[in-house]
Parts: structure tokens; C-alpha cells; sequence
């Protein structure tokens, strides 16, 4: 399977309405959609873990208290193919994340772009420090994602 933060379409949507799903399960800011997701906790700590680790390296995204982080049990739409898997999207008009369950380390990535703003939708600059940050800390490479160069290649790409 191929994850896709963004794929082809952008993963970050200033106006538009995030997915109608049905949630099953609320822990604090974190809801999760009905089906086989198992206790809230278990996506909510995990997704804890993951925004700790981001907010050690870059600092909380201002007021992200306010948002709403939504597990998916059910694809995500905006894939721009039926072979790439949409990992995660941000809503901003709804202060609204979505991220697949099981690609819940996609949430790194969203949260930069809550701090960022809906300009980062073409995810200028994540190479030279974003992206390696990411494989470092996460062991999740986005390097062929993001178009940046692979780890220890420092020729540069066109
Ligand atoms: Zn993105």
C-alpha cells in the first residue's frame, strides 16, 4: 500500500468540509470513527506520543488544543488514484485532522501544516529540515513523498 500525507491532491484544504463519517468514540480532542478501531485510548495515546515527539522539535502549533483529531476506520477522501492511500488531511475552517488508523504517524505532517497554514499545501521547504527531522524521529520516510533527496545523498535534485 502506498501512503500518501498529501498524495497528488493537496492533504490541506483551508474551506472545505471534512469527510461525513460516523464517530464512535470520543477521548478528549481526539474522536474516532465507528468500526474495528479498538479502545480510544489505544489511538489517542499513540497519537499523543506522536505530537509530543513533533512538539519537542518544532513547539505546539498555536491553539491546537482547539482541534479535532478524527481516526479514520474508513479511507479518506481526496486520493487522487485508487492505488495511493491518503494518510492524513487538514481542515482548517473546521479545525479538523483526519488520519488513517493505521497511519496515525502521518500526524507529525498535519500538525506542521496546522503551524504552517494553508500555504503549505505545496510543502515548500520540508526538505531541508522537516523531512529528515521526520525519519529521524519517527523512522517514517517521506523523503520519495516529498520529492527530497534520499538520507546521506546530498547531490542535489533538479
Ligand atoms: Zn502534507
Amino acid at each position: 500500500m502506498l501512503f500518501a500525507a498529501c498524495g497528488a491532491a493537496p492533504d490541506v484544504h483551508a474551506n472545505a468540509t471534512p469527510d461525513t463519517i460516523t464517530i464512535g468514540q470520543t477521548c478528549g480532542q481526539v474522536q474516532v470513527e465507528q468500526g474495528d478501531a479498538g479502545p480510544c485510548a489505544t489511538s489517542a495515546d499513540a497519537l499523543a506520543h506522536y505530537a509530543t515527539v513533533y512538539d519537542a522539535r518544532w513547539g505546539a502549533p498555536a491553539d491546537f488544543d482547539s482541534w479535532t483529531i478524527r481516526v479514520r476506520t474508513t479511507p479518506l477522501s481526496g486520493a487522487p488514484s485508487p492505488q495511493v492511500t491518503v494518510a492524513g488531511t487538514v481542515y482548517y475552517a473546521t479545525k479538523t485532522i483526519d488520519v488513517l488508523i493505521n497511519a496515525l504517524v502521518v500526524l507529525p505532517h498535519e500538525m506542521r501544516h496546522v503551524a504552517l497554514g494553508p500555504t503549505s499545501n505545496d510543502h515548500h521547504g520540508w526538505c531541508d529540515e522537516f523531512c529528515g527531522w521526520e525519519f529521524e524521529a519517527l523512522q517514517f520516510d517521506e523523503h520519495g513523498y516529498l520529492g527530497c533527496p534520499a538520507p546521506g545523498d546530498t547531490m542535489p535534485r533538479p
